[in-house]
């Protein structure tokens, strides 16, 4: 992938590179790669890492973010899975035996880009493990340009742009939109090292036009008016990774006069859907297909569920910004395709007549079986968030011989208010009228804190254990 031209520098942390420097160290990177096709890059938030991910690609060798907070048993399975040659750039204290090739900062070569085919692998890129362990998915140099060319298109990104974000650099999110996206599109980068609001503001008054955050984020921000306030000059403020809670969008919009645009996708597709820069914005919906990819829905025997803005069915996507497969995982990549050759997300939506998409969750545990119906569990946690005494909420379904499965709210109550049986039954009965009665939560468990991970995704997987 081609580092394009472009006005405006790369800040990583407190380290900046002018485009014609970062050019020259990654082509450093680069041509110290002989003979080797696969590396392993510990994804600190640091220039190392954006040097050694562009030099690797530039090579056309293989790149394997290795989260760098990966526990000792998450960093072993990566590996025996992966089986890097090298680490490039930082290493953890346990390198596995695998020799570390440094990346210097300030190294400096005209080695020329070496001419990779599309359907060369370019990141084994493993997934957040929501669901179970991490999976290696495989990724083209052809889809990530698709890709990035798309949301292009979408966000009318350019060269005039700066996009600032505090997001990790081992998933999609922060490193192919939020590094290689910069890289690609010519528009400068800060990375503020950390997301915080004060970051962001700063940020801000440094010039950034777009910013990318997950929900936790923007909720963190939304608490925050001052900082909030300073984003009043972006563009464009961007969503994703996990569904954004509406009454986070409203805030965000009364605090910094932007409708945040939300957008969805995966390791496995890349980003699929989302919130054109001139189209339209509503709350709890993540957009339109990007250009070159289609999406359908299906119900549990394949019929086609209908666009209409209400009927929940099973999300198919196919386009160039699919994966090649699952490292290792052949059986696991077949489950993934129907026998016409579209993808299974495994997320449940809804698509209306327009083409907007809501994304009601996955299907294993966010659409709940009770008593006969199915229910998303994101319509309930919109409602339960609409309650003053509800700060945060996770809906999941839990086991029940006579139901199927039980409705149970793990609730986190606002500042100041303190969970109880009256508050709890306050709750229940506020569902059920403003949903229906089977809608309403059998329990509401009231903790302070939901788990979620570094993404600000809910881990449900622990709730319902
Ligand atoms: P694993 O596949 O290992 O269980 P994961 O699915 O969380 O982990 P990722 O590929 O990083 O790993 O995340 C993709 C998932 O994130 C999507 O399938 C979807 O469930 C969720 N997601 C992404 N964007 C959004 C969004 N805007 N709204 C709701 N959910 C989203
Ligand atoms: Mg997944």
């Amino acid at each position: 992938m081609r580092i394009a031209e472009g006005h405006h520098p790369i800040t990583v942390d407190s380290t900046t590179l002018t485009r014609s420097d970062l050019v020259a160290a990654a082509g450093a990177v680069s041509g110290a790669l002989d003979s080797i096709s696969r590396v392993a890059v510990l994804a600190t938030p640091t220039m190392e890492t954006v040097l050694a991910v562009a030099g690797a690609l530039r090579a056309g060798v293989e790149v394997v973010p290795v989260p760098s907070d990966a526990g000792s048993a998450e960093l072993a399975h990566i590996l025996a899975d992966a089986q890097p040659q090298a680490w490039l750039g930082a290493a953890p204290a346990d390198s596995h035996g695998r020799p570390v090739l440094p990346v210097d900062v300030d190294a400096r070569s005209a080695a020329v880009e070496v001419d990779v085919p599309a359907e060369q692998v370019a990141f084994v890129l493993y997934t957040s493990g929501t669901t179970g362990a991490p999976k290696g998915v495989l990724l083209s140099h052809g889809a990530i340009i698709a890709g990035l060319d798309a949301l292009a298109e979408a966000w009318a990104w350019t060269s005039h742009d700066v996009l600032a974000h505090g997001l990790p650099l081992f998933h999609v999110h922060g490193l192919i939109l939020g590094v290689l996206g910069p890289l690609r599109t010519g528009s400068g980068l800060i990375h503020t090292g950390k997301p915080t609001p004060e970051a962001y503001a700063r940020a801000s008054a440094s010039g950034a036009t777009m910013f990318f955050g997950v929900p936790t984020v923007w909720s963190r921000i939304a608490a925050a008016p001052e900082q909030a306030a300073a984003l009043r000059s972006a563009r464009l403020l961007v969503s994703g990774s996990a569904g954004l809670p509406v009454p986070v969008f409203e805030r965000i919009l009364q605090l910094t006069g932007h409708e945040v645009a939300e957008r969805y996708g995966m390791s496995e597709t890349l980003i699929t859907v989302a919130t054109r820069a001139d189209g339209v914005r509503r709350a709890g919906w993540v957009g339109v297909p990007v250009n070159g990819v289609e999406t359908r829905l299906r119900d549990e025997a394949g019929a086609e569920v209908p666009h209409d803005g209400e009927s929940i069915g099973r999300l198919e996507v196919r386009g160039d910004t699919l994966f090649s497969g699952y490292l290792n995982r052949p059986e696991a990549t077949s489950e993934t395709r129907t026998s016409d050759g579209w993808f299974r997300t495994g997320d449940v939506a809804v698509i209306d007549a327009d083409g907007l998409h809501r994304i009601v969750g996955r299907e294993s545990v966010d659409l709940i079986k009770s008593g006969g119906y199915r229910v998303g569990a994101g319509e309930i946690e919109a409602s339960l968030l609409g309650h003053p005494a509800v700060l945060e909420v996770a809906v999941v379904g839990v086991p029940d011989e006579d139901l199927g499965q039980r409705i149970v709210a793990f609730v986190v109550p606002a500042t100041g208010v303190s969970g109880s049986d009256e508050l709890a039954d306050k709750l229940t009965a506020y569902v059920g009228d403003e949903l229906s009665a089977h809608k309403r939560p059998r329990a509401i468990v009231f903790t302070d804190a939901l788990p979620r991970n570094e993404m600000g995704k809910v881990q449900k997987k622990r709730l319902t254990r």
